[in-house]
């Protein structure tokens, strides 16, 4: 069985000092013996302040983009041995965000996919169609060209290695969820075209999740999918209470 994976993603919100606050809060919660993965992906500014107060707990902490580059003069990026060094073991690719406002394109997410591998970083590989190309029934193709063109010339151990993320885009960030159903259908889909691109074995293995408006009300009935393995929350990340509820739902489903 997957194990399931709560990440959170905070987006351009919290400072140092207000990170180490939430972070306060959330471990005296406790943070030991969870049943799901638990991962929080702050700004690149509070991942110190993350790792000093959950650096002795499970929680994995995630970066929300890094450079393609070793090193070097590309001002104001961040390398993946960066990352490293400030002890993160994930990094979110290819958001939608990043796509729509900061031009990534599928060739960049590819690039980014095989240089976080290279450091050994998990790569989240977000991915996930607009209201328009769902309405014009282009939702598989869109899917399709996102999660191959990311995985082009990767190997079945390296595809292994990655997670991916469906996040349709008219859900993020706007109070519309996907219905259970919908999301399964659609992870469905992306584990059909995981099996077509690696093995059966592996496609069965990789964790698939779901993101869009997700929260403490609809994360049960998300969970409950056969295909869906863990969500990426943005909004309600941000508030201790319902992101720990929604760990607590992942718990009671993977016991
Ligand atoms: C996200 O940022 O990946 C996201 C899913 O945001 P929200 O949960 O706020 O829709």
């Amino acid at each position: 069985m997957r194990k399931l994976l709560i990440a959170g993603n905070w987006k351009m919100n919290q400072t140092a000092s207000q990170t180490e606050a939430f972070c306060l809060e959330f471990k005296a919660k406790g943070l030991q013996g969870h049943k799901v993965d638990i991962l929080l992906s702050p700004s690149f500014t509070s991942i110190p302040a993350m790792i000093s107060i959950l650096g002795d707990t499970p929680v994995h902490v995630a970066a929300q983009d890094m450079c393609y580059e070793d090193r070097g003069a590309y001002t104001a990026a961040v390398s993946a041995e960066m990352l490293v060094d400030a002890k993160c073991s994930h990094v979110l690719l290819g958001h939608s965000e990043r796509r729509q406002y900061f031009h990534e394109s599928d060739e960049g997410v590819n690039l980014k996919t095989k240089q976080a591998l290279k450091y050994g970083l998990t790569p989240i590989i977000c991915i996930g169609e607009t209201k328009e190309q769902r309405e014009s029934n282009i939702m598989e193709e869109v899917i399709k060209t996102q999660l191959l063109g990311a995985l082009a010339d990767l190997s079945n151990e390296e595809i292994l290695k990655t997670v991916i993320a469906y996040e349709p885009v008219w859900a993020i960030g706007t109070g519309l969820t996907a219905t259970p159903e919908q999301a399964q259908e659609v992870h469905r889909f992306i584990r059909t075209l995981l099996e077509e691109r690696t093995d059966m074995e592996t496609a069965d293995q990789l964790q698939i999740l779901y993101g869009g408006s997700a929260k403490p009300t609809n994360a049960d009935a998300l969970l409950s999918e056969n295909d869906i393995d863990g969500l990426l929350i943005g909004g309600a990340s941000l508030k201790v209470n319902d992101f720990f509820q929604m760990i607590e739902a992942g718990d009671k489903l993977n016991s």
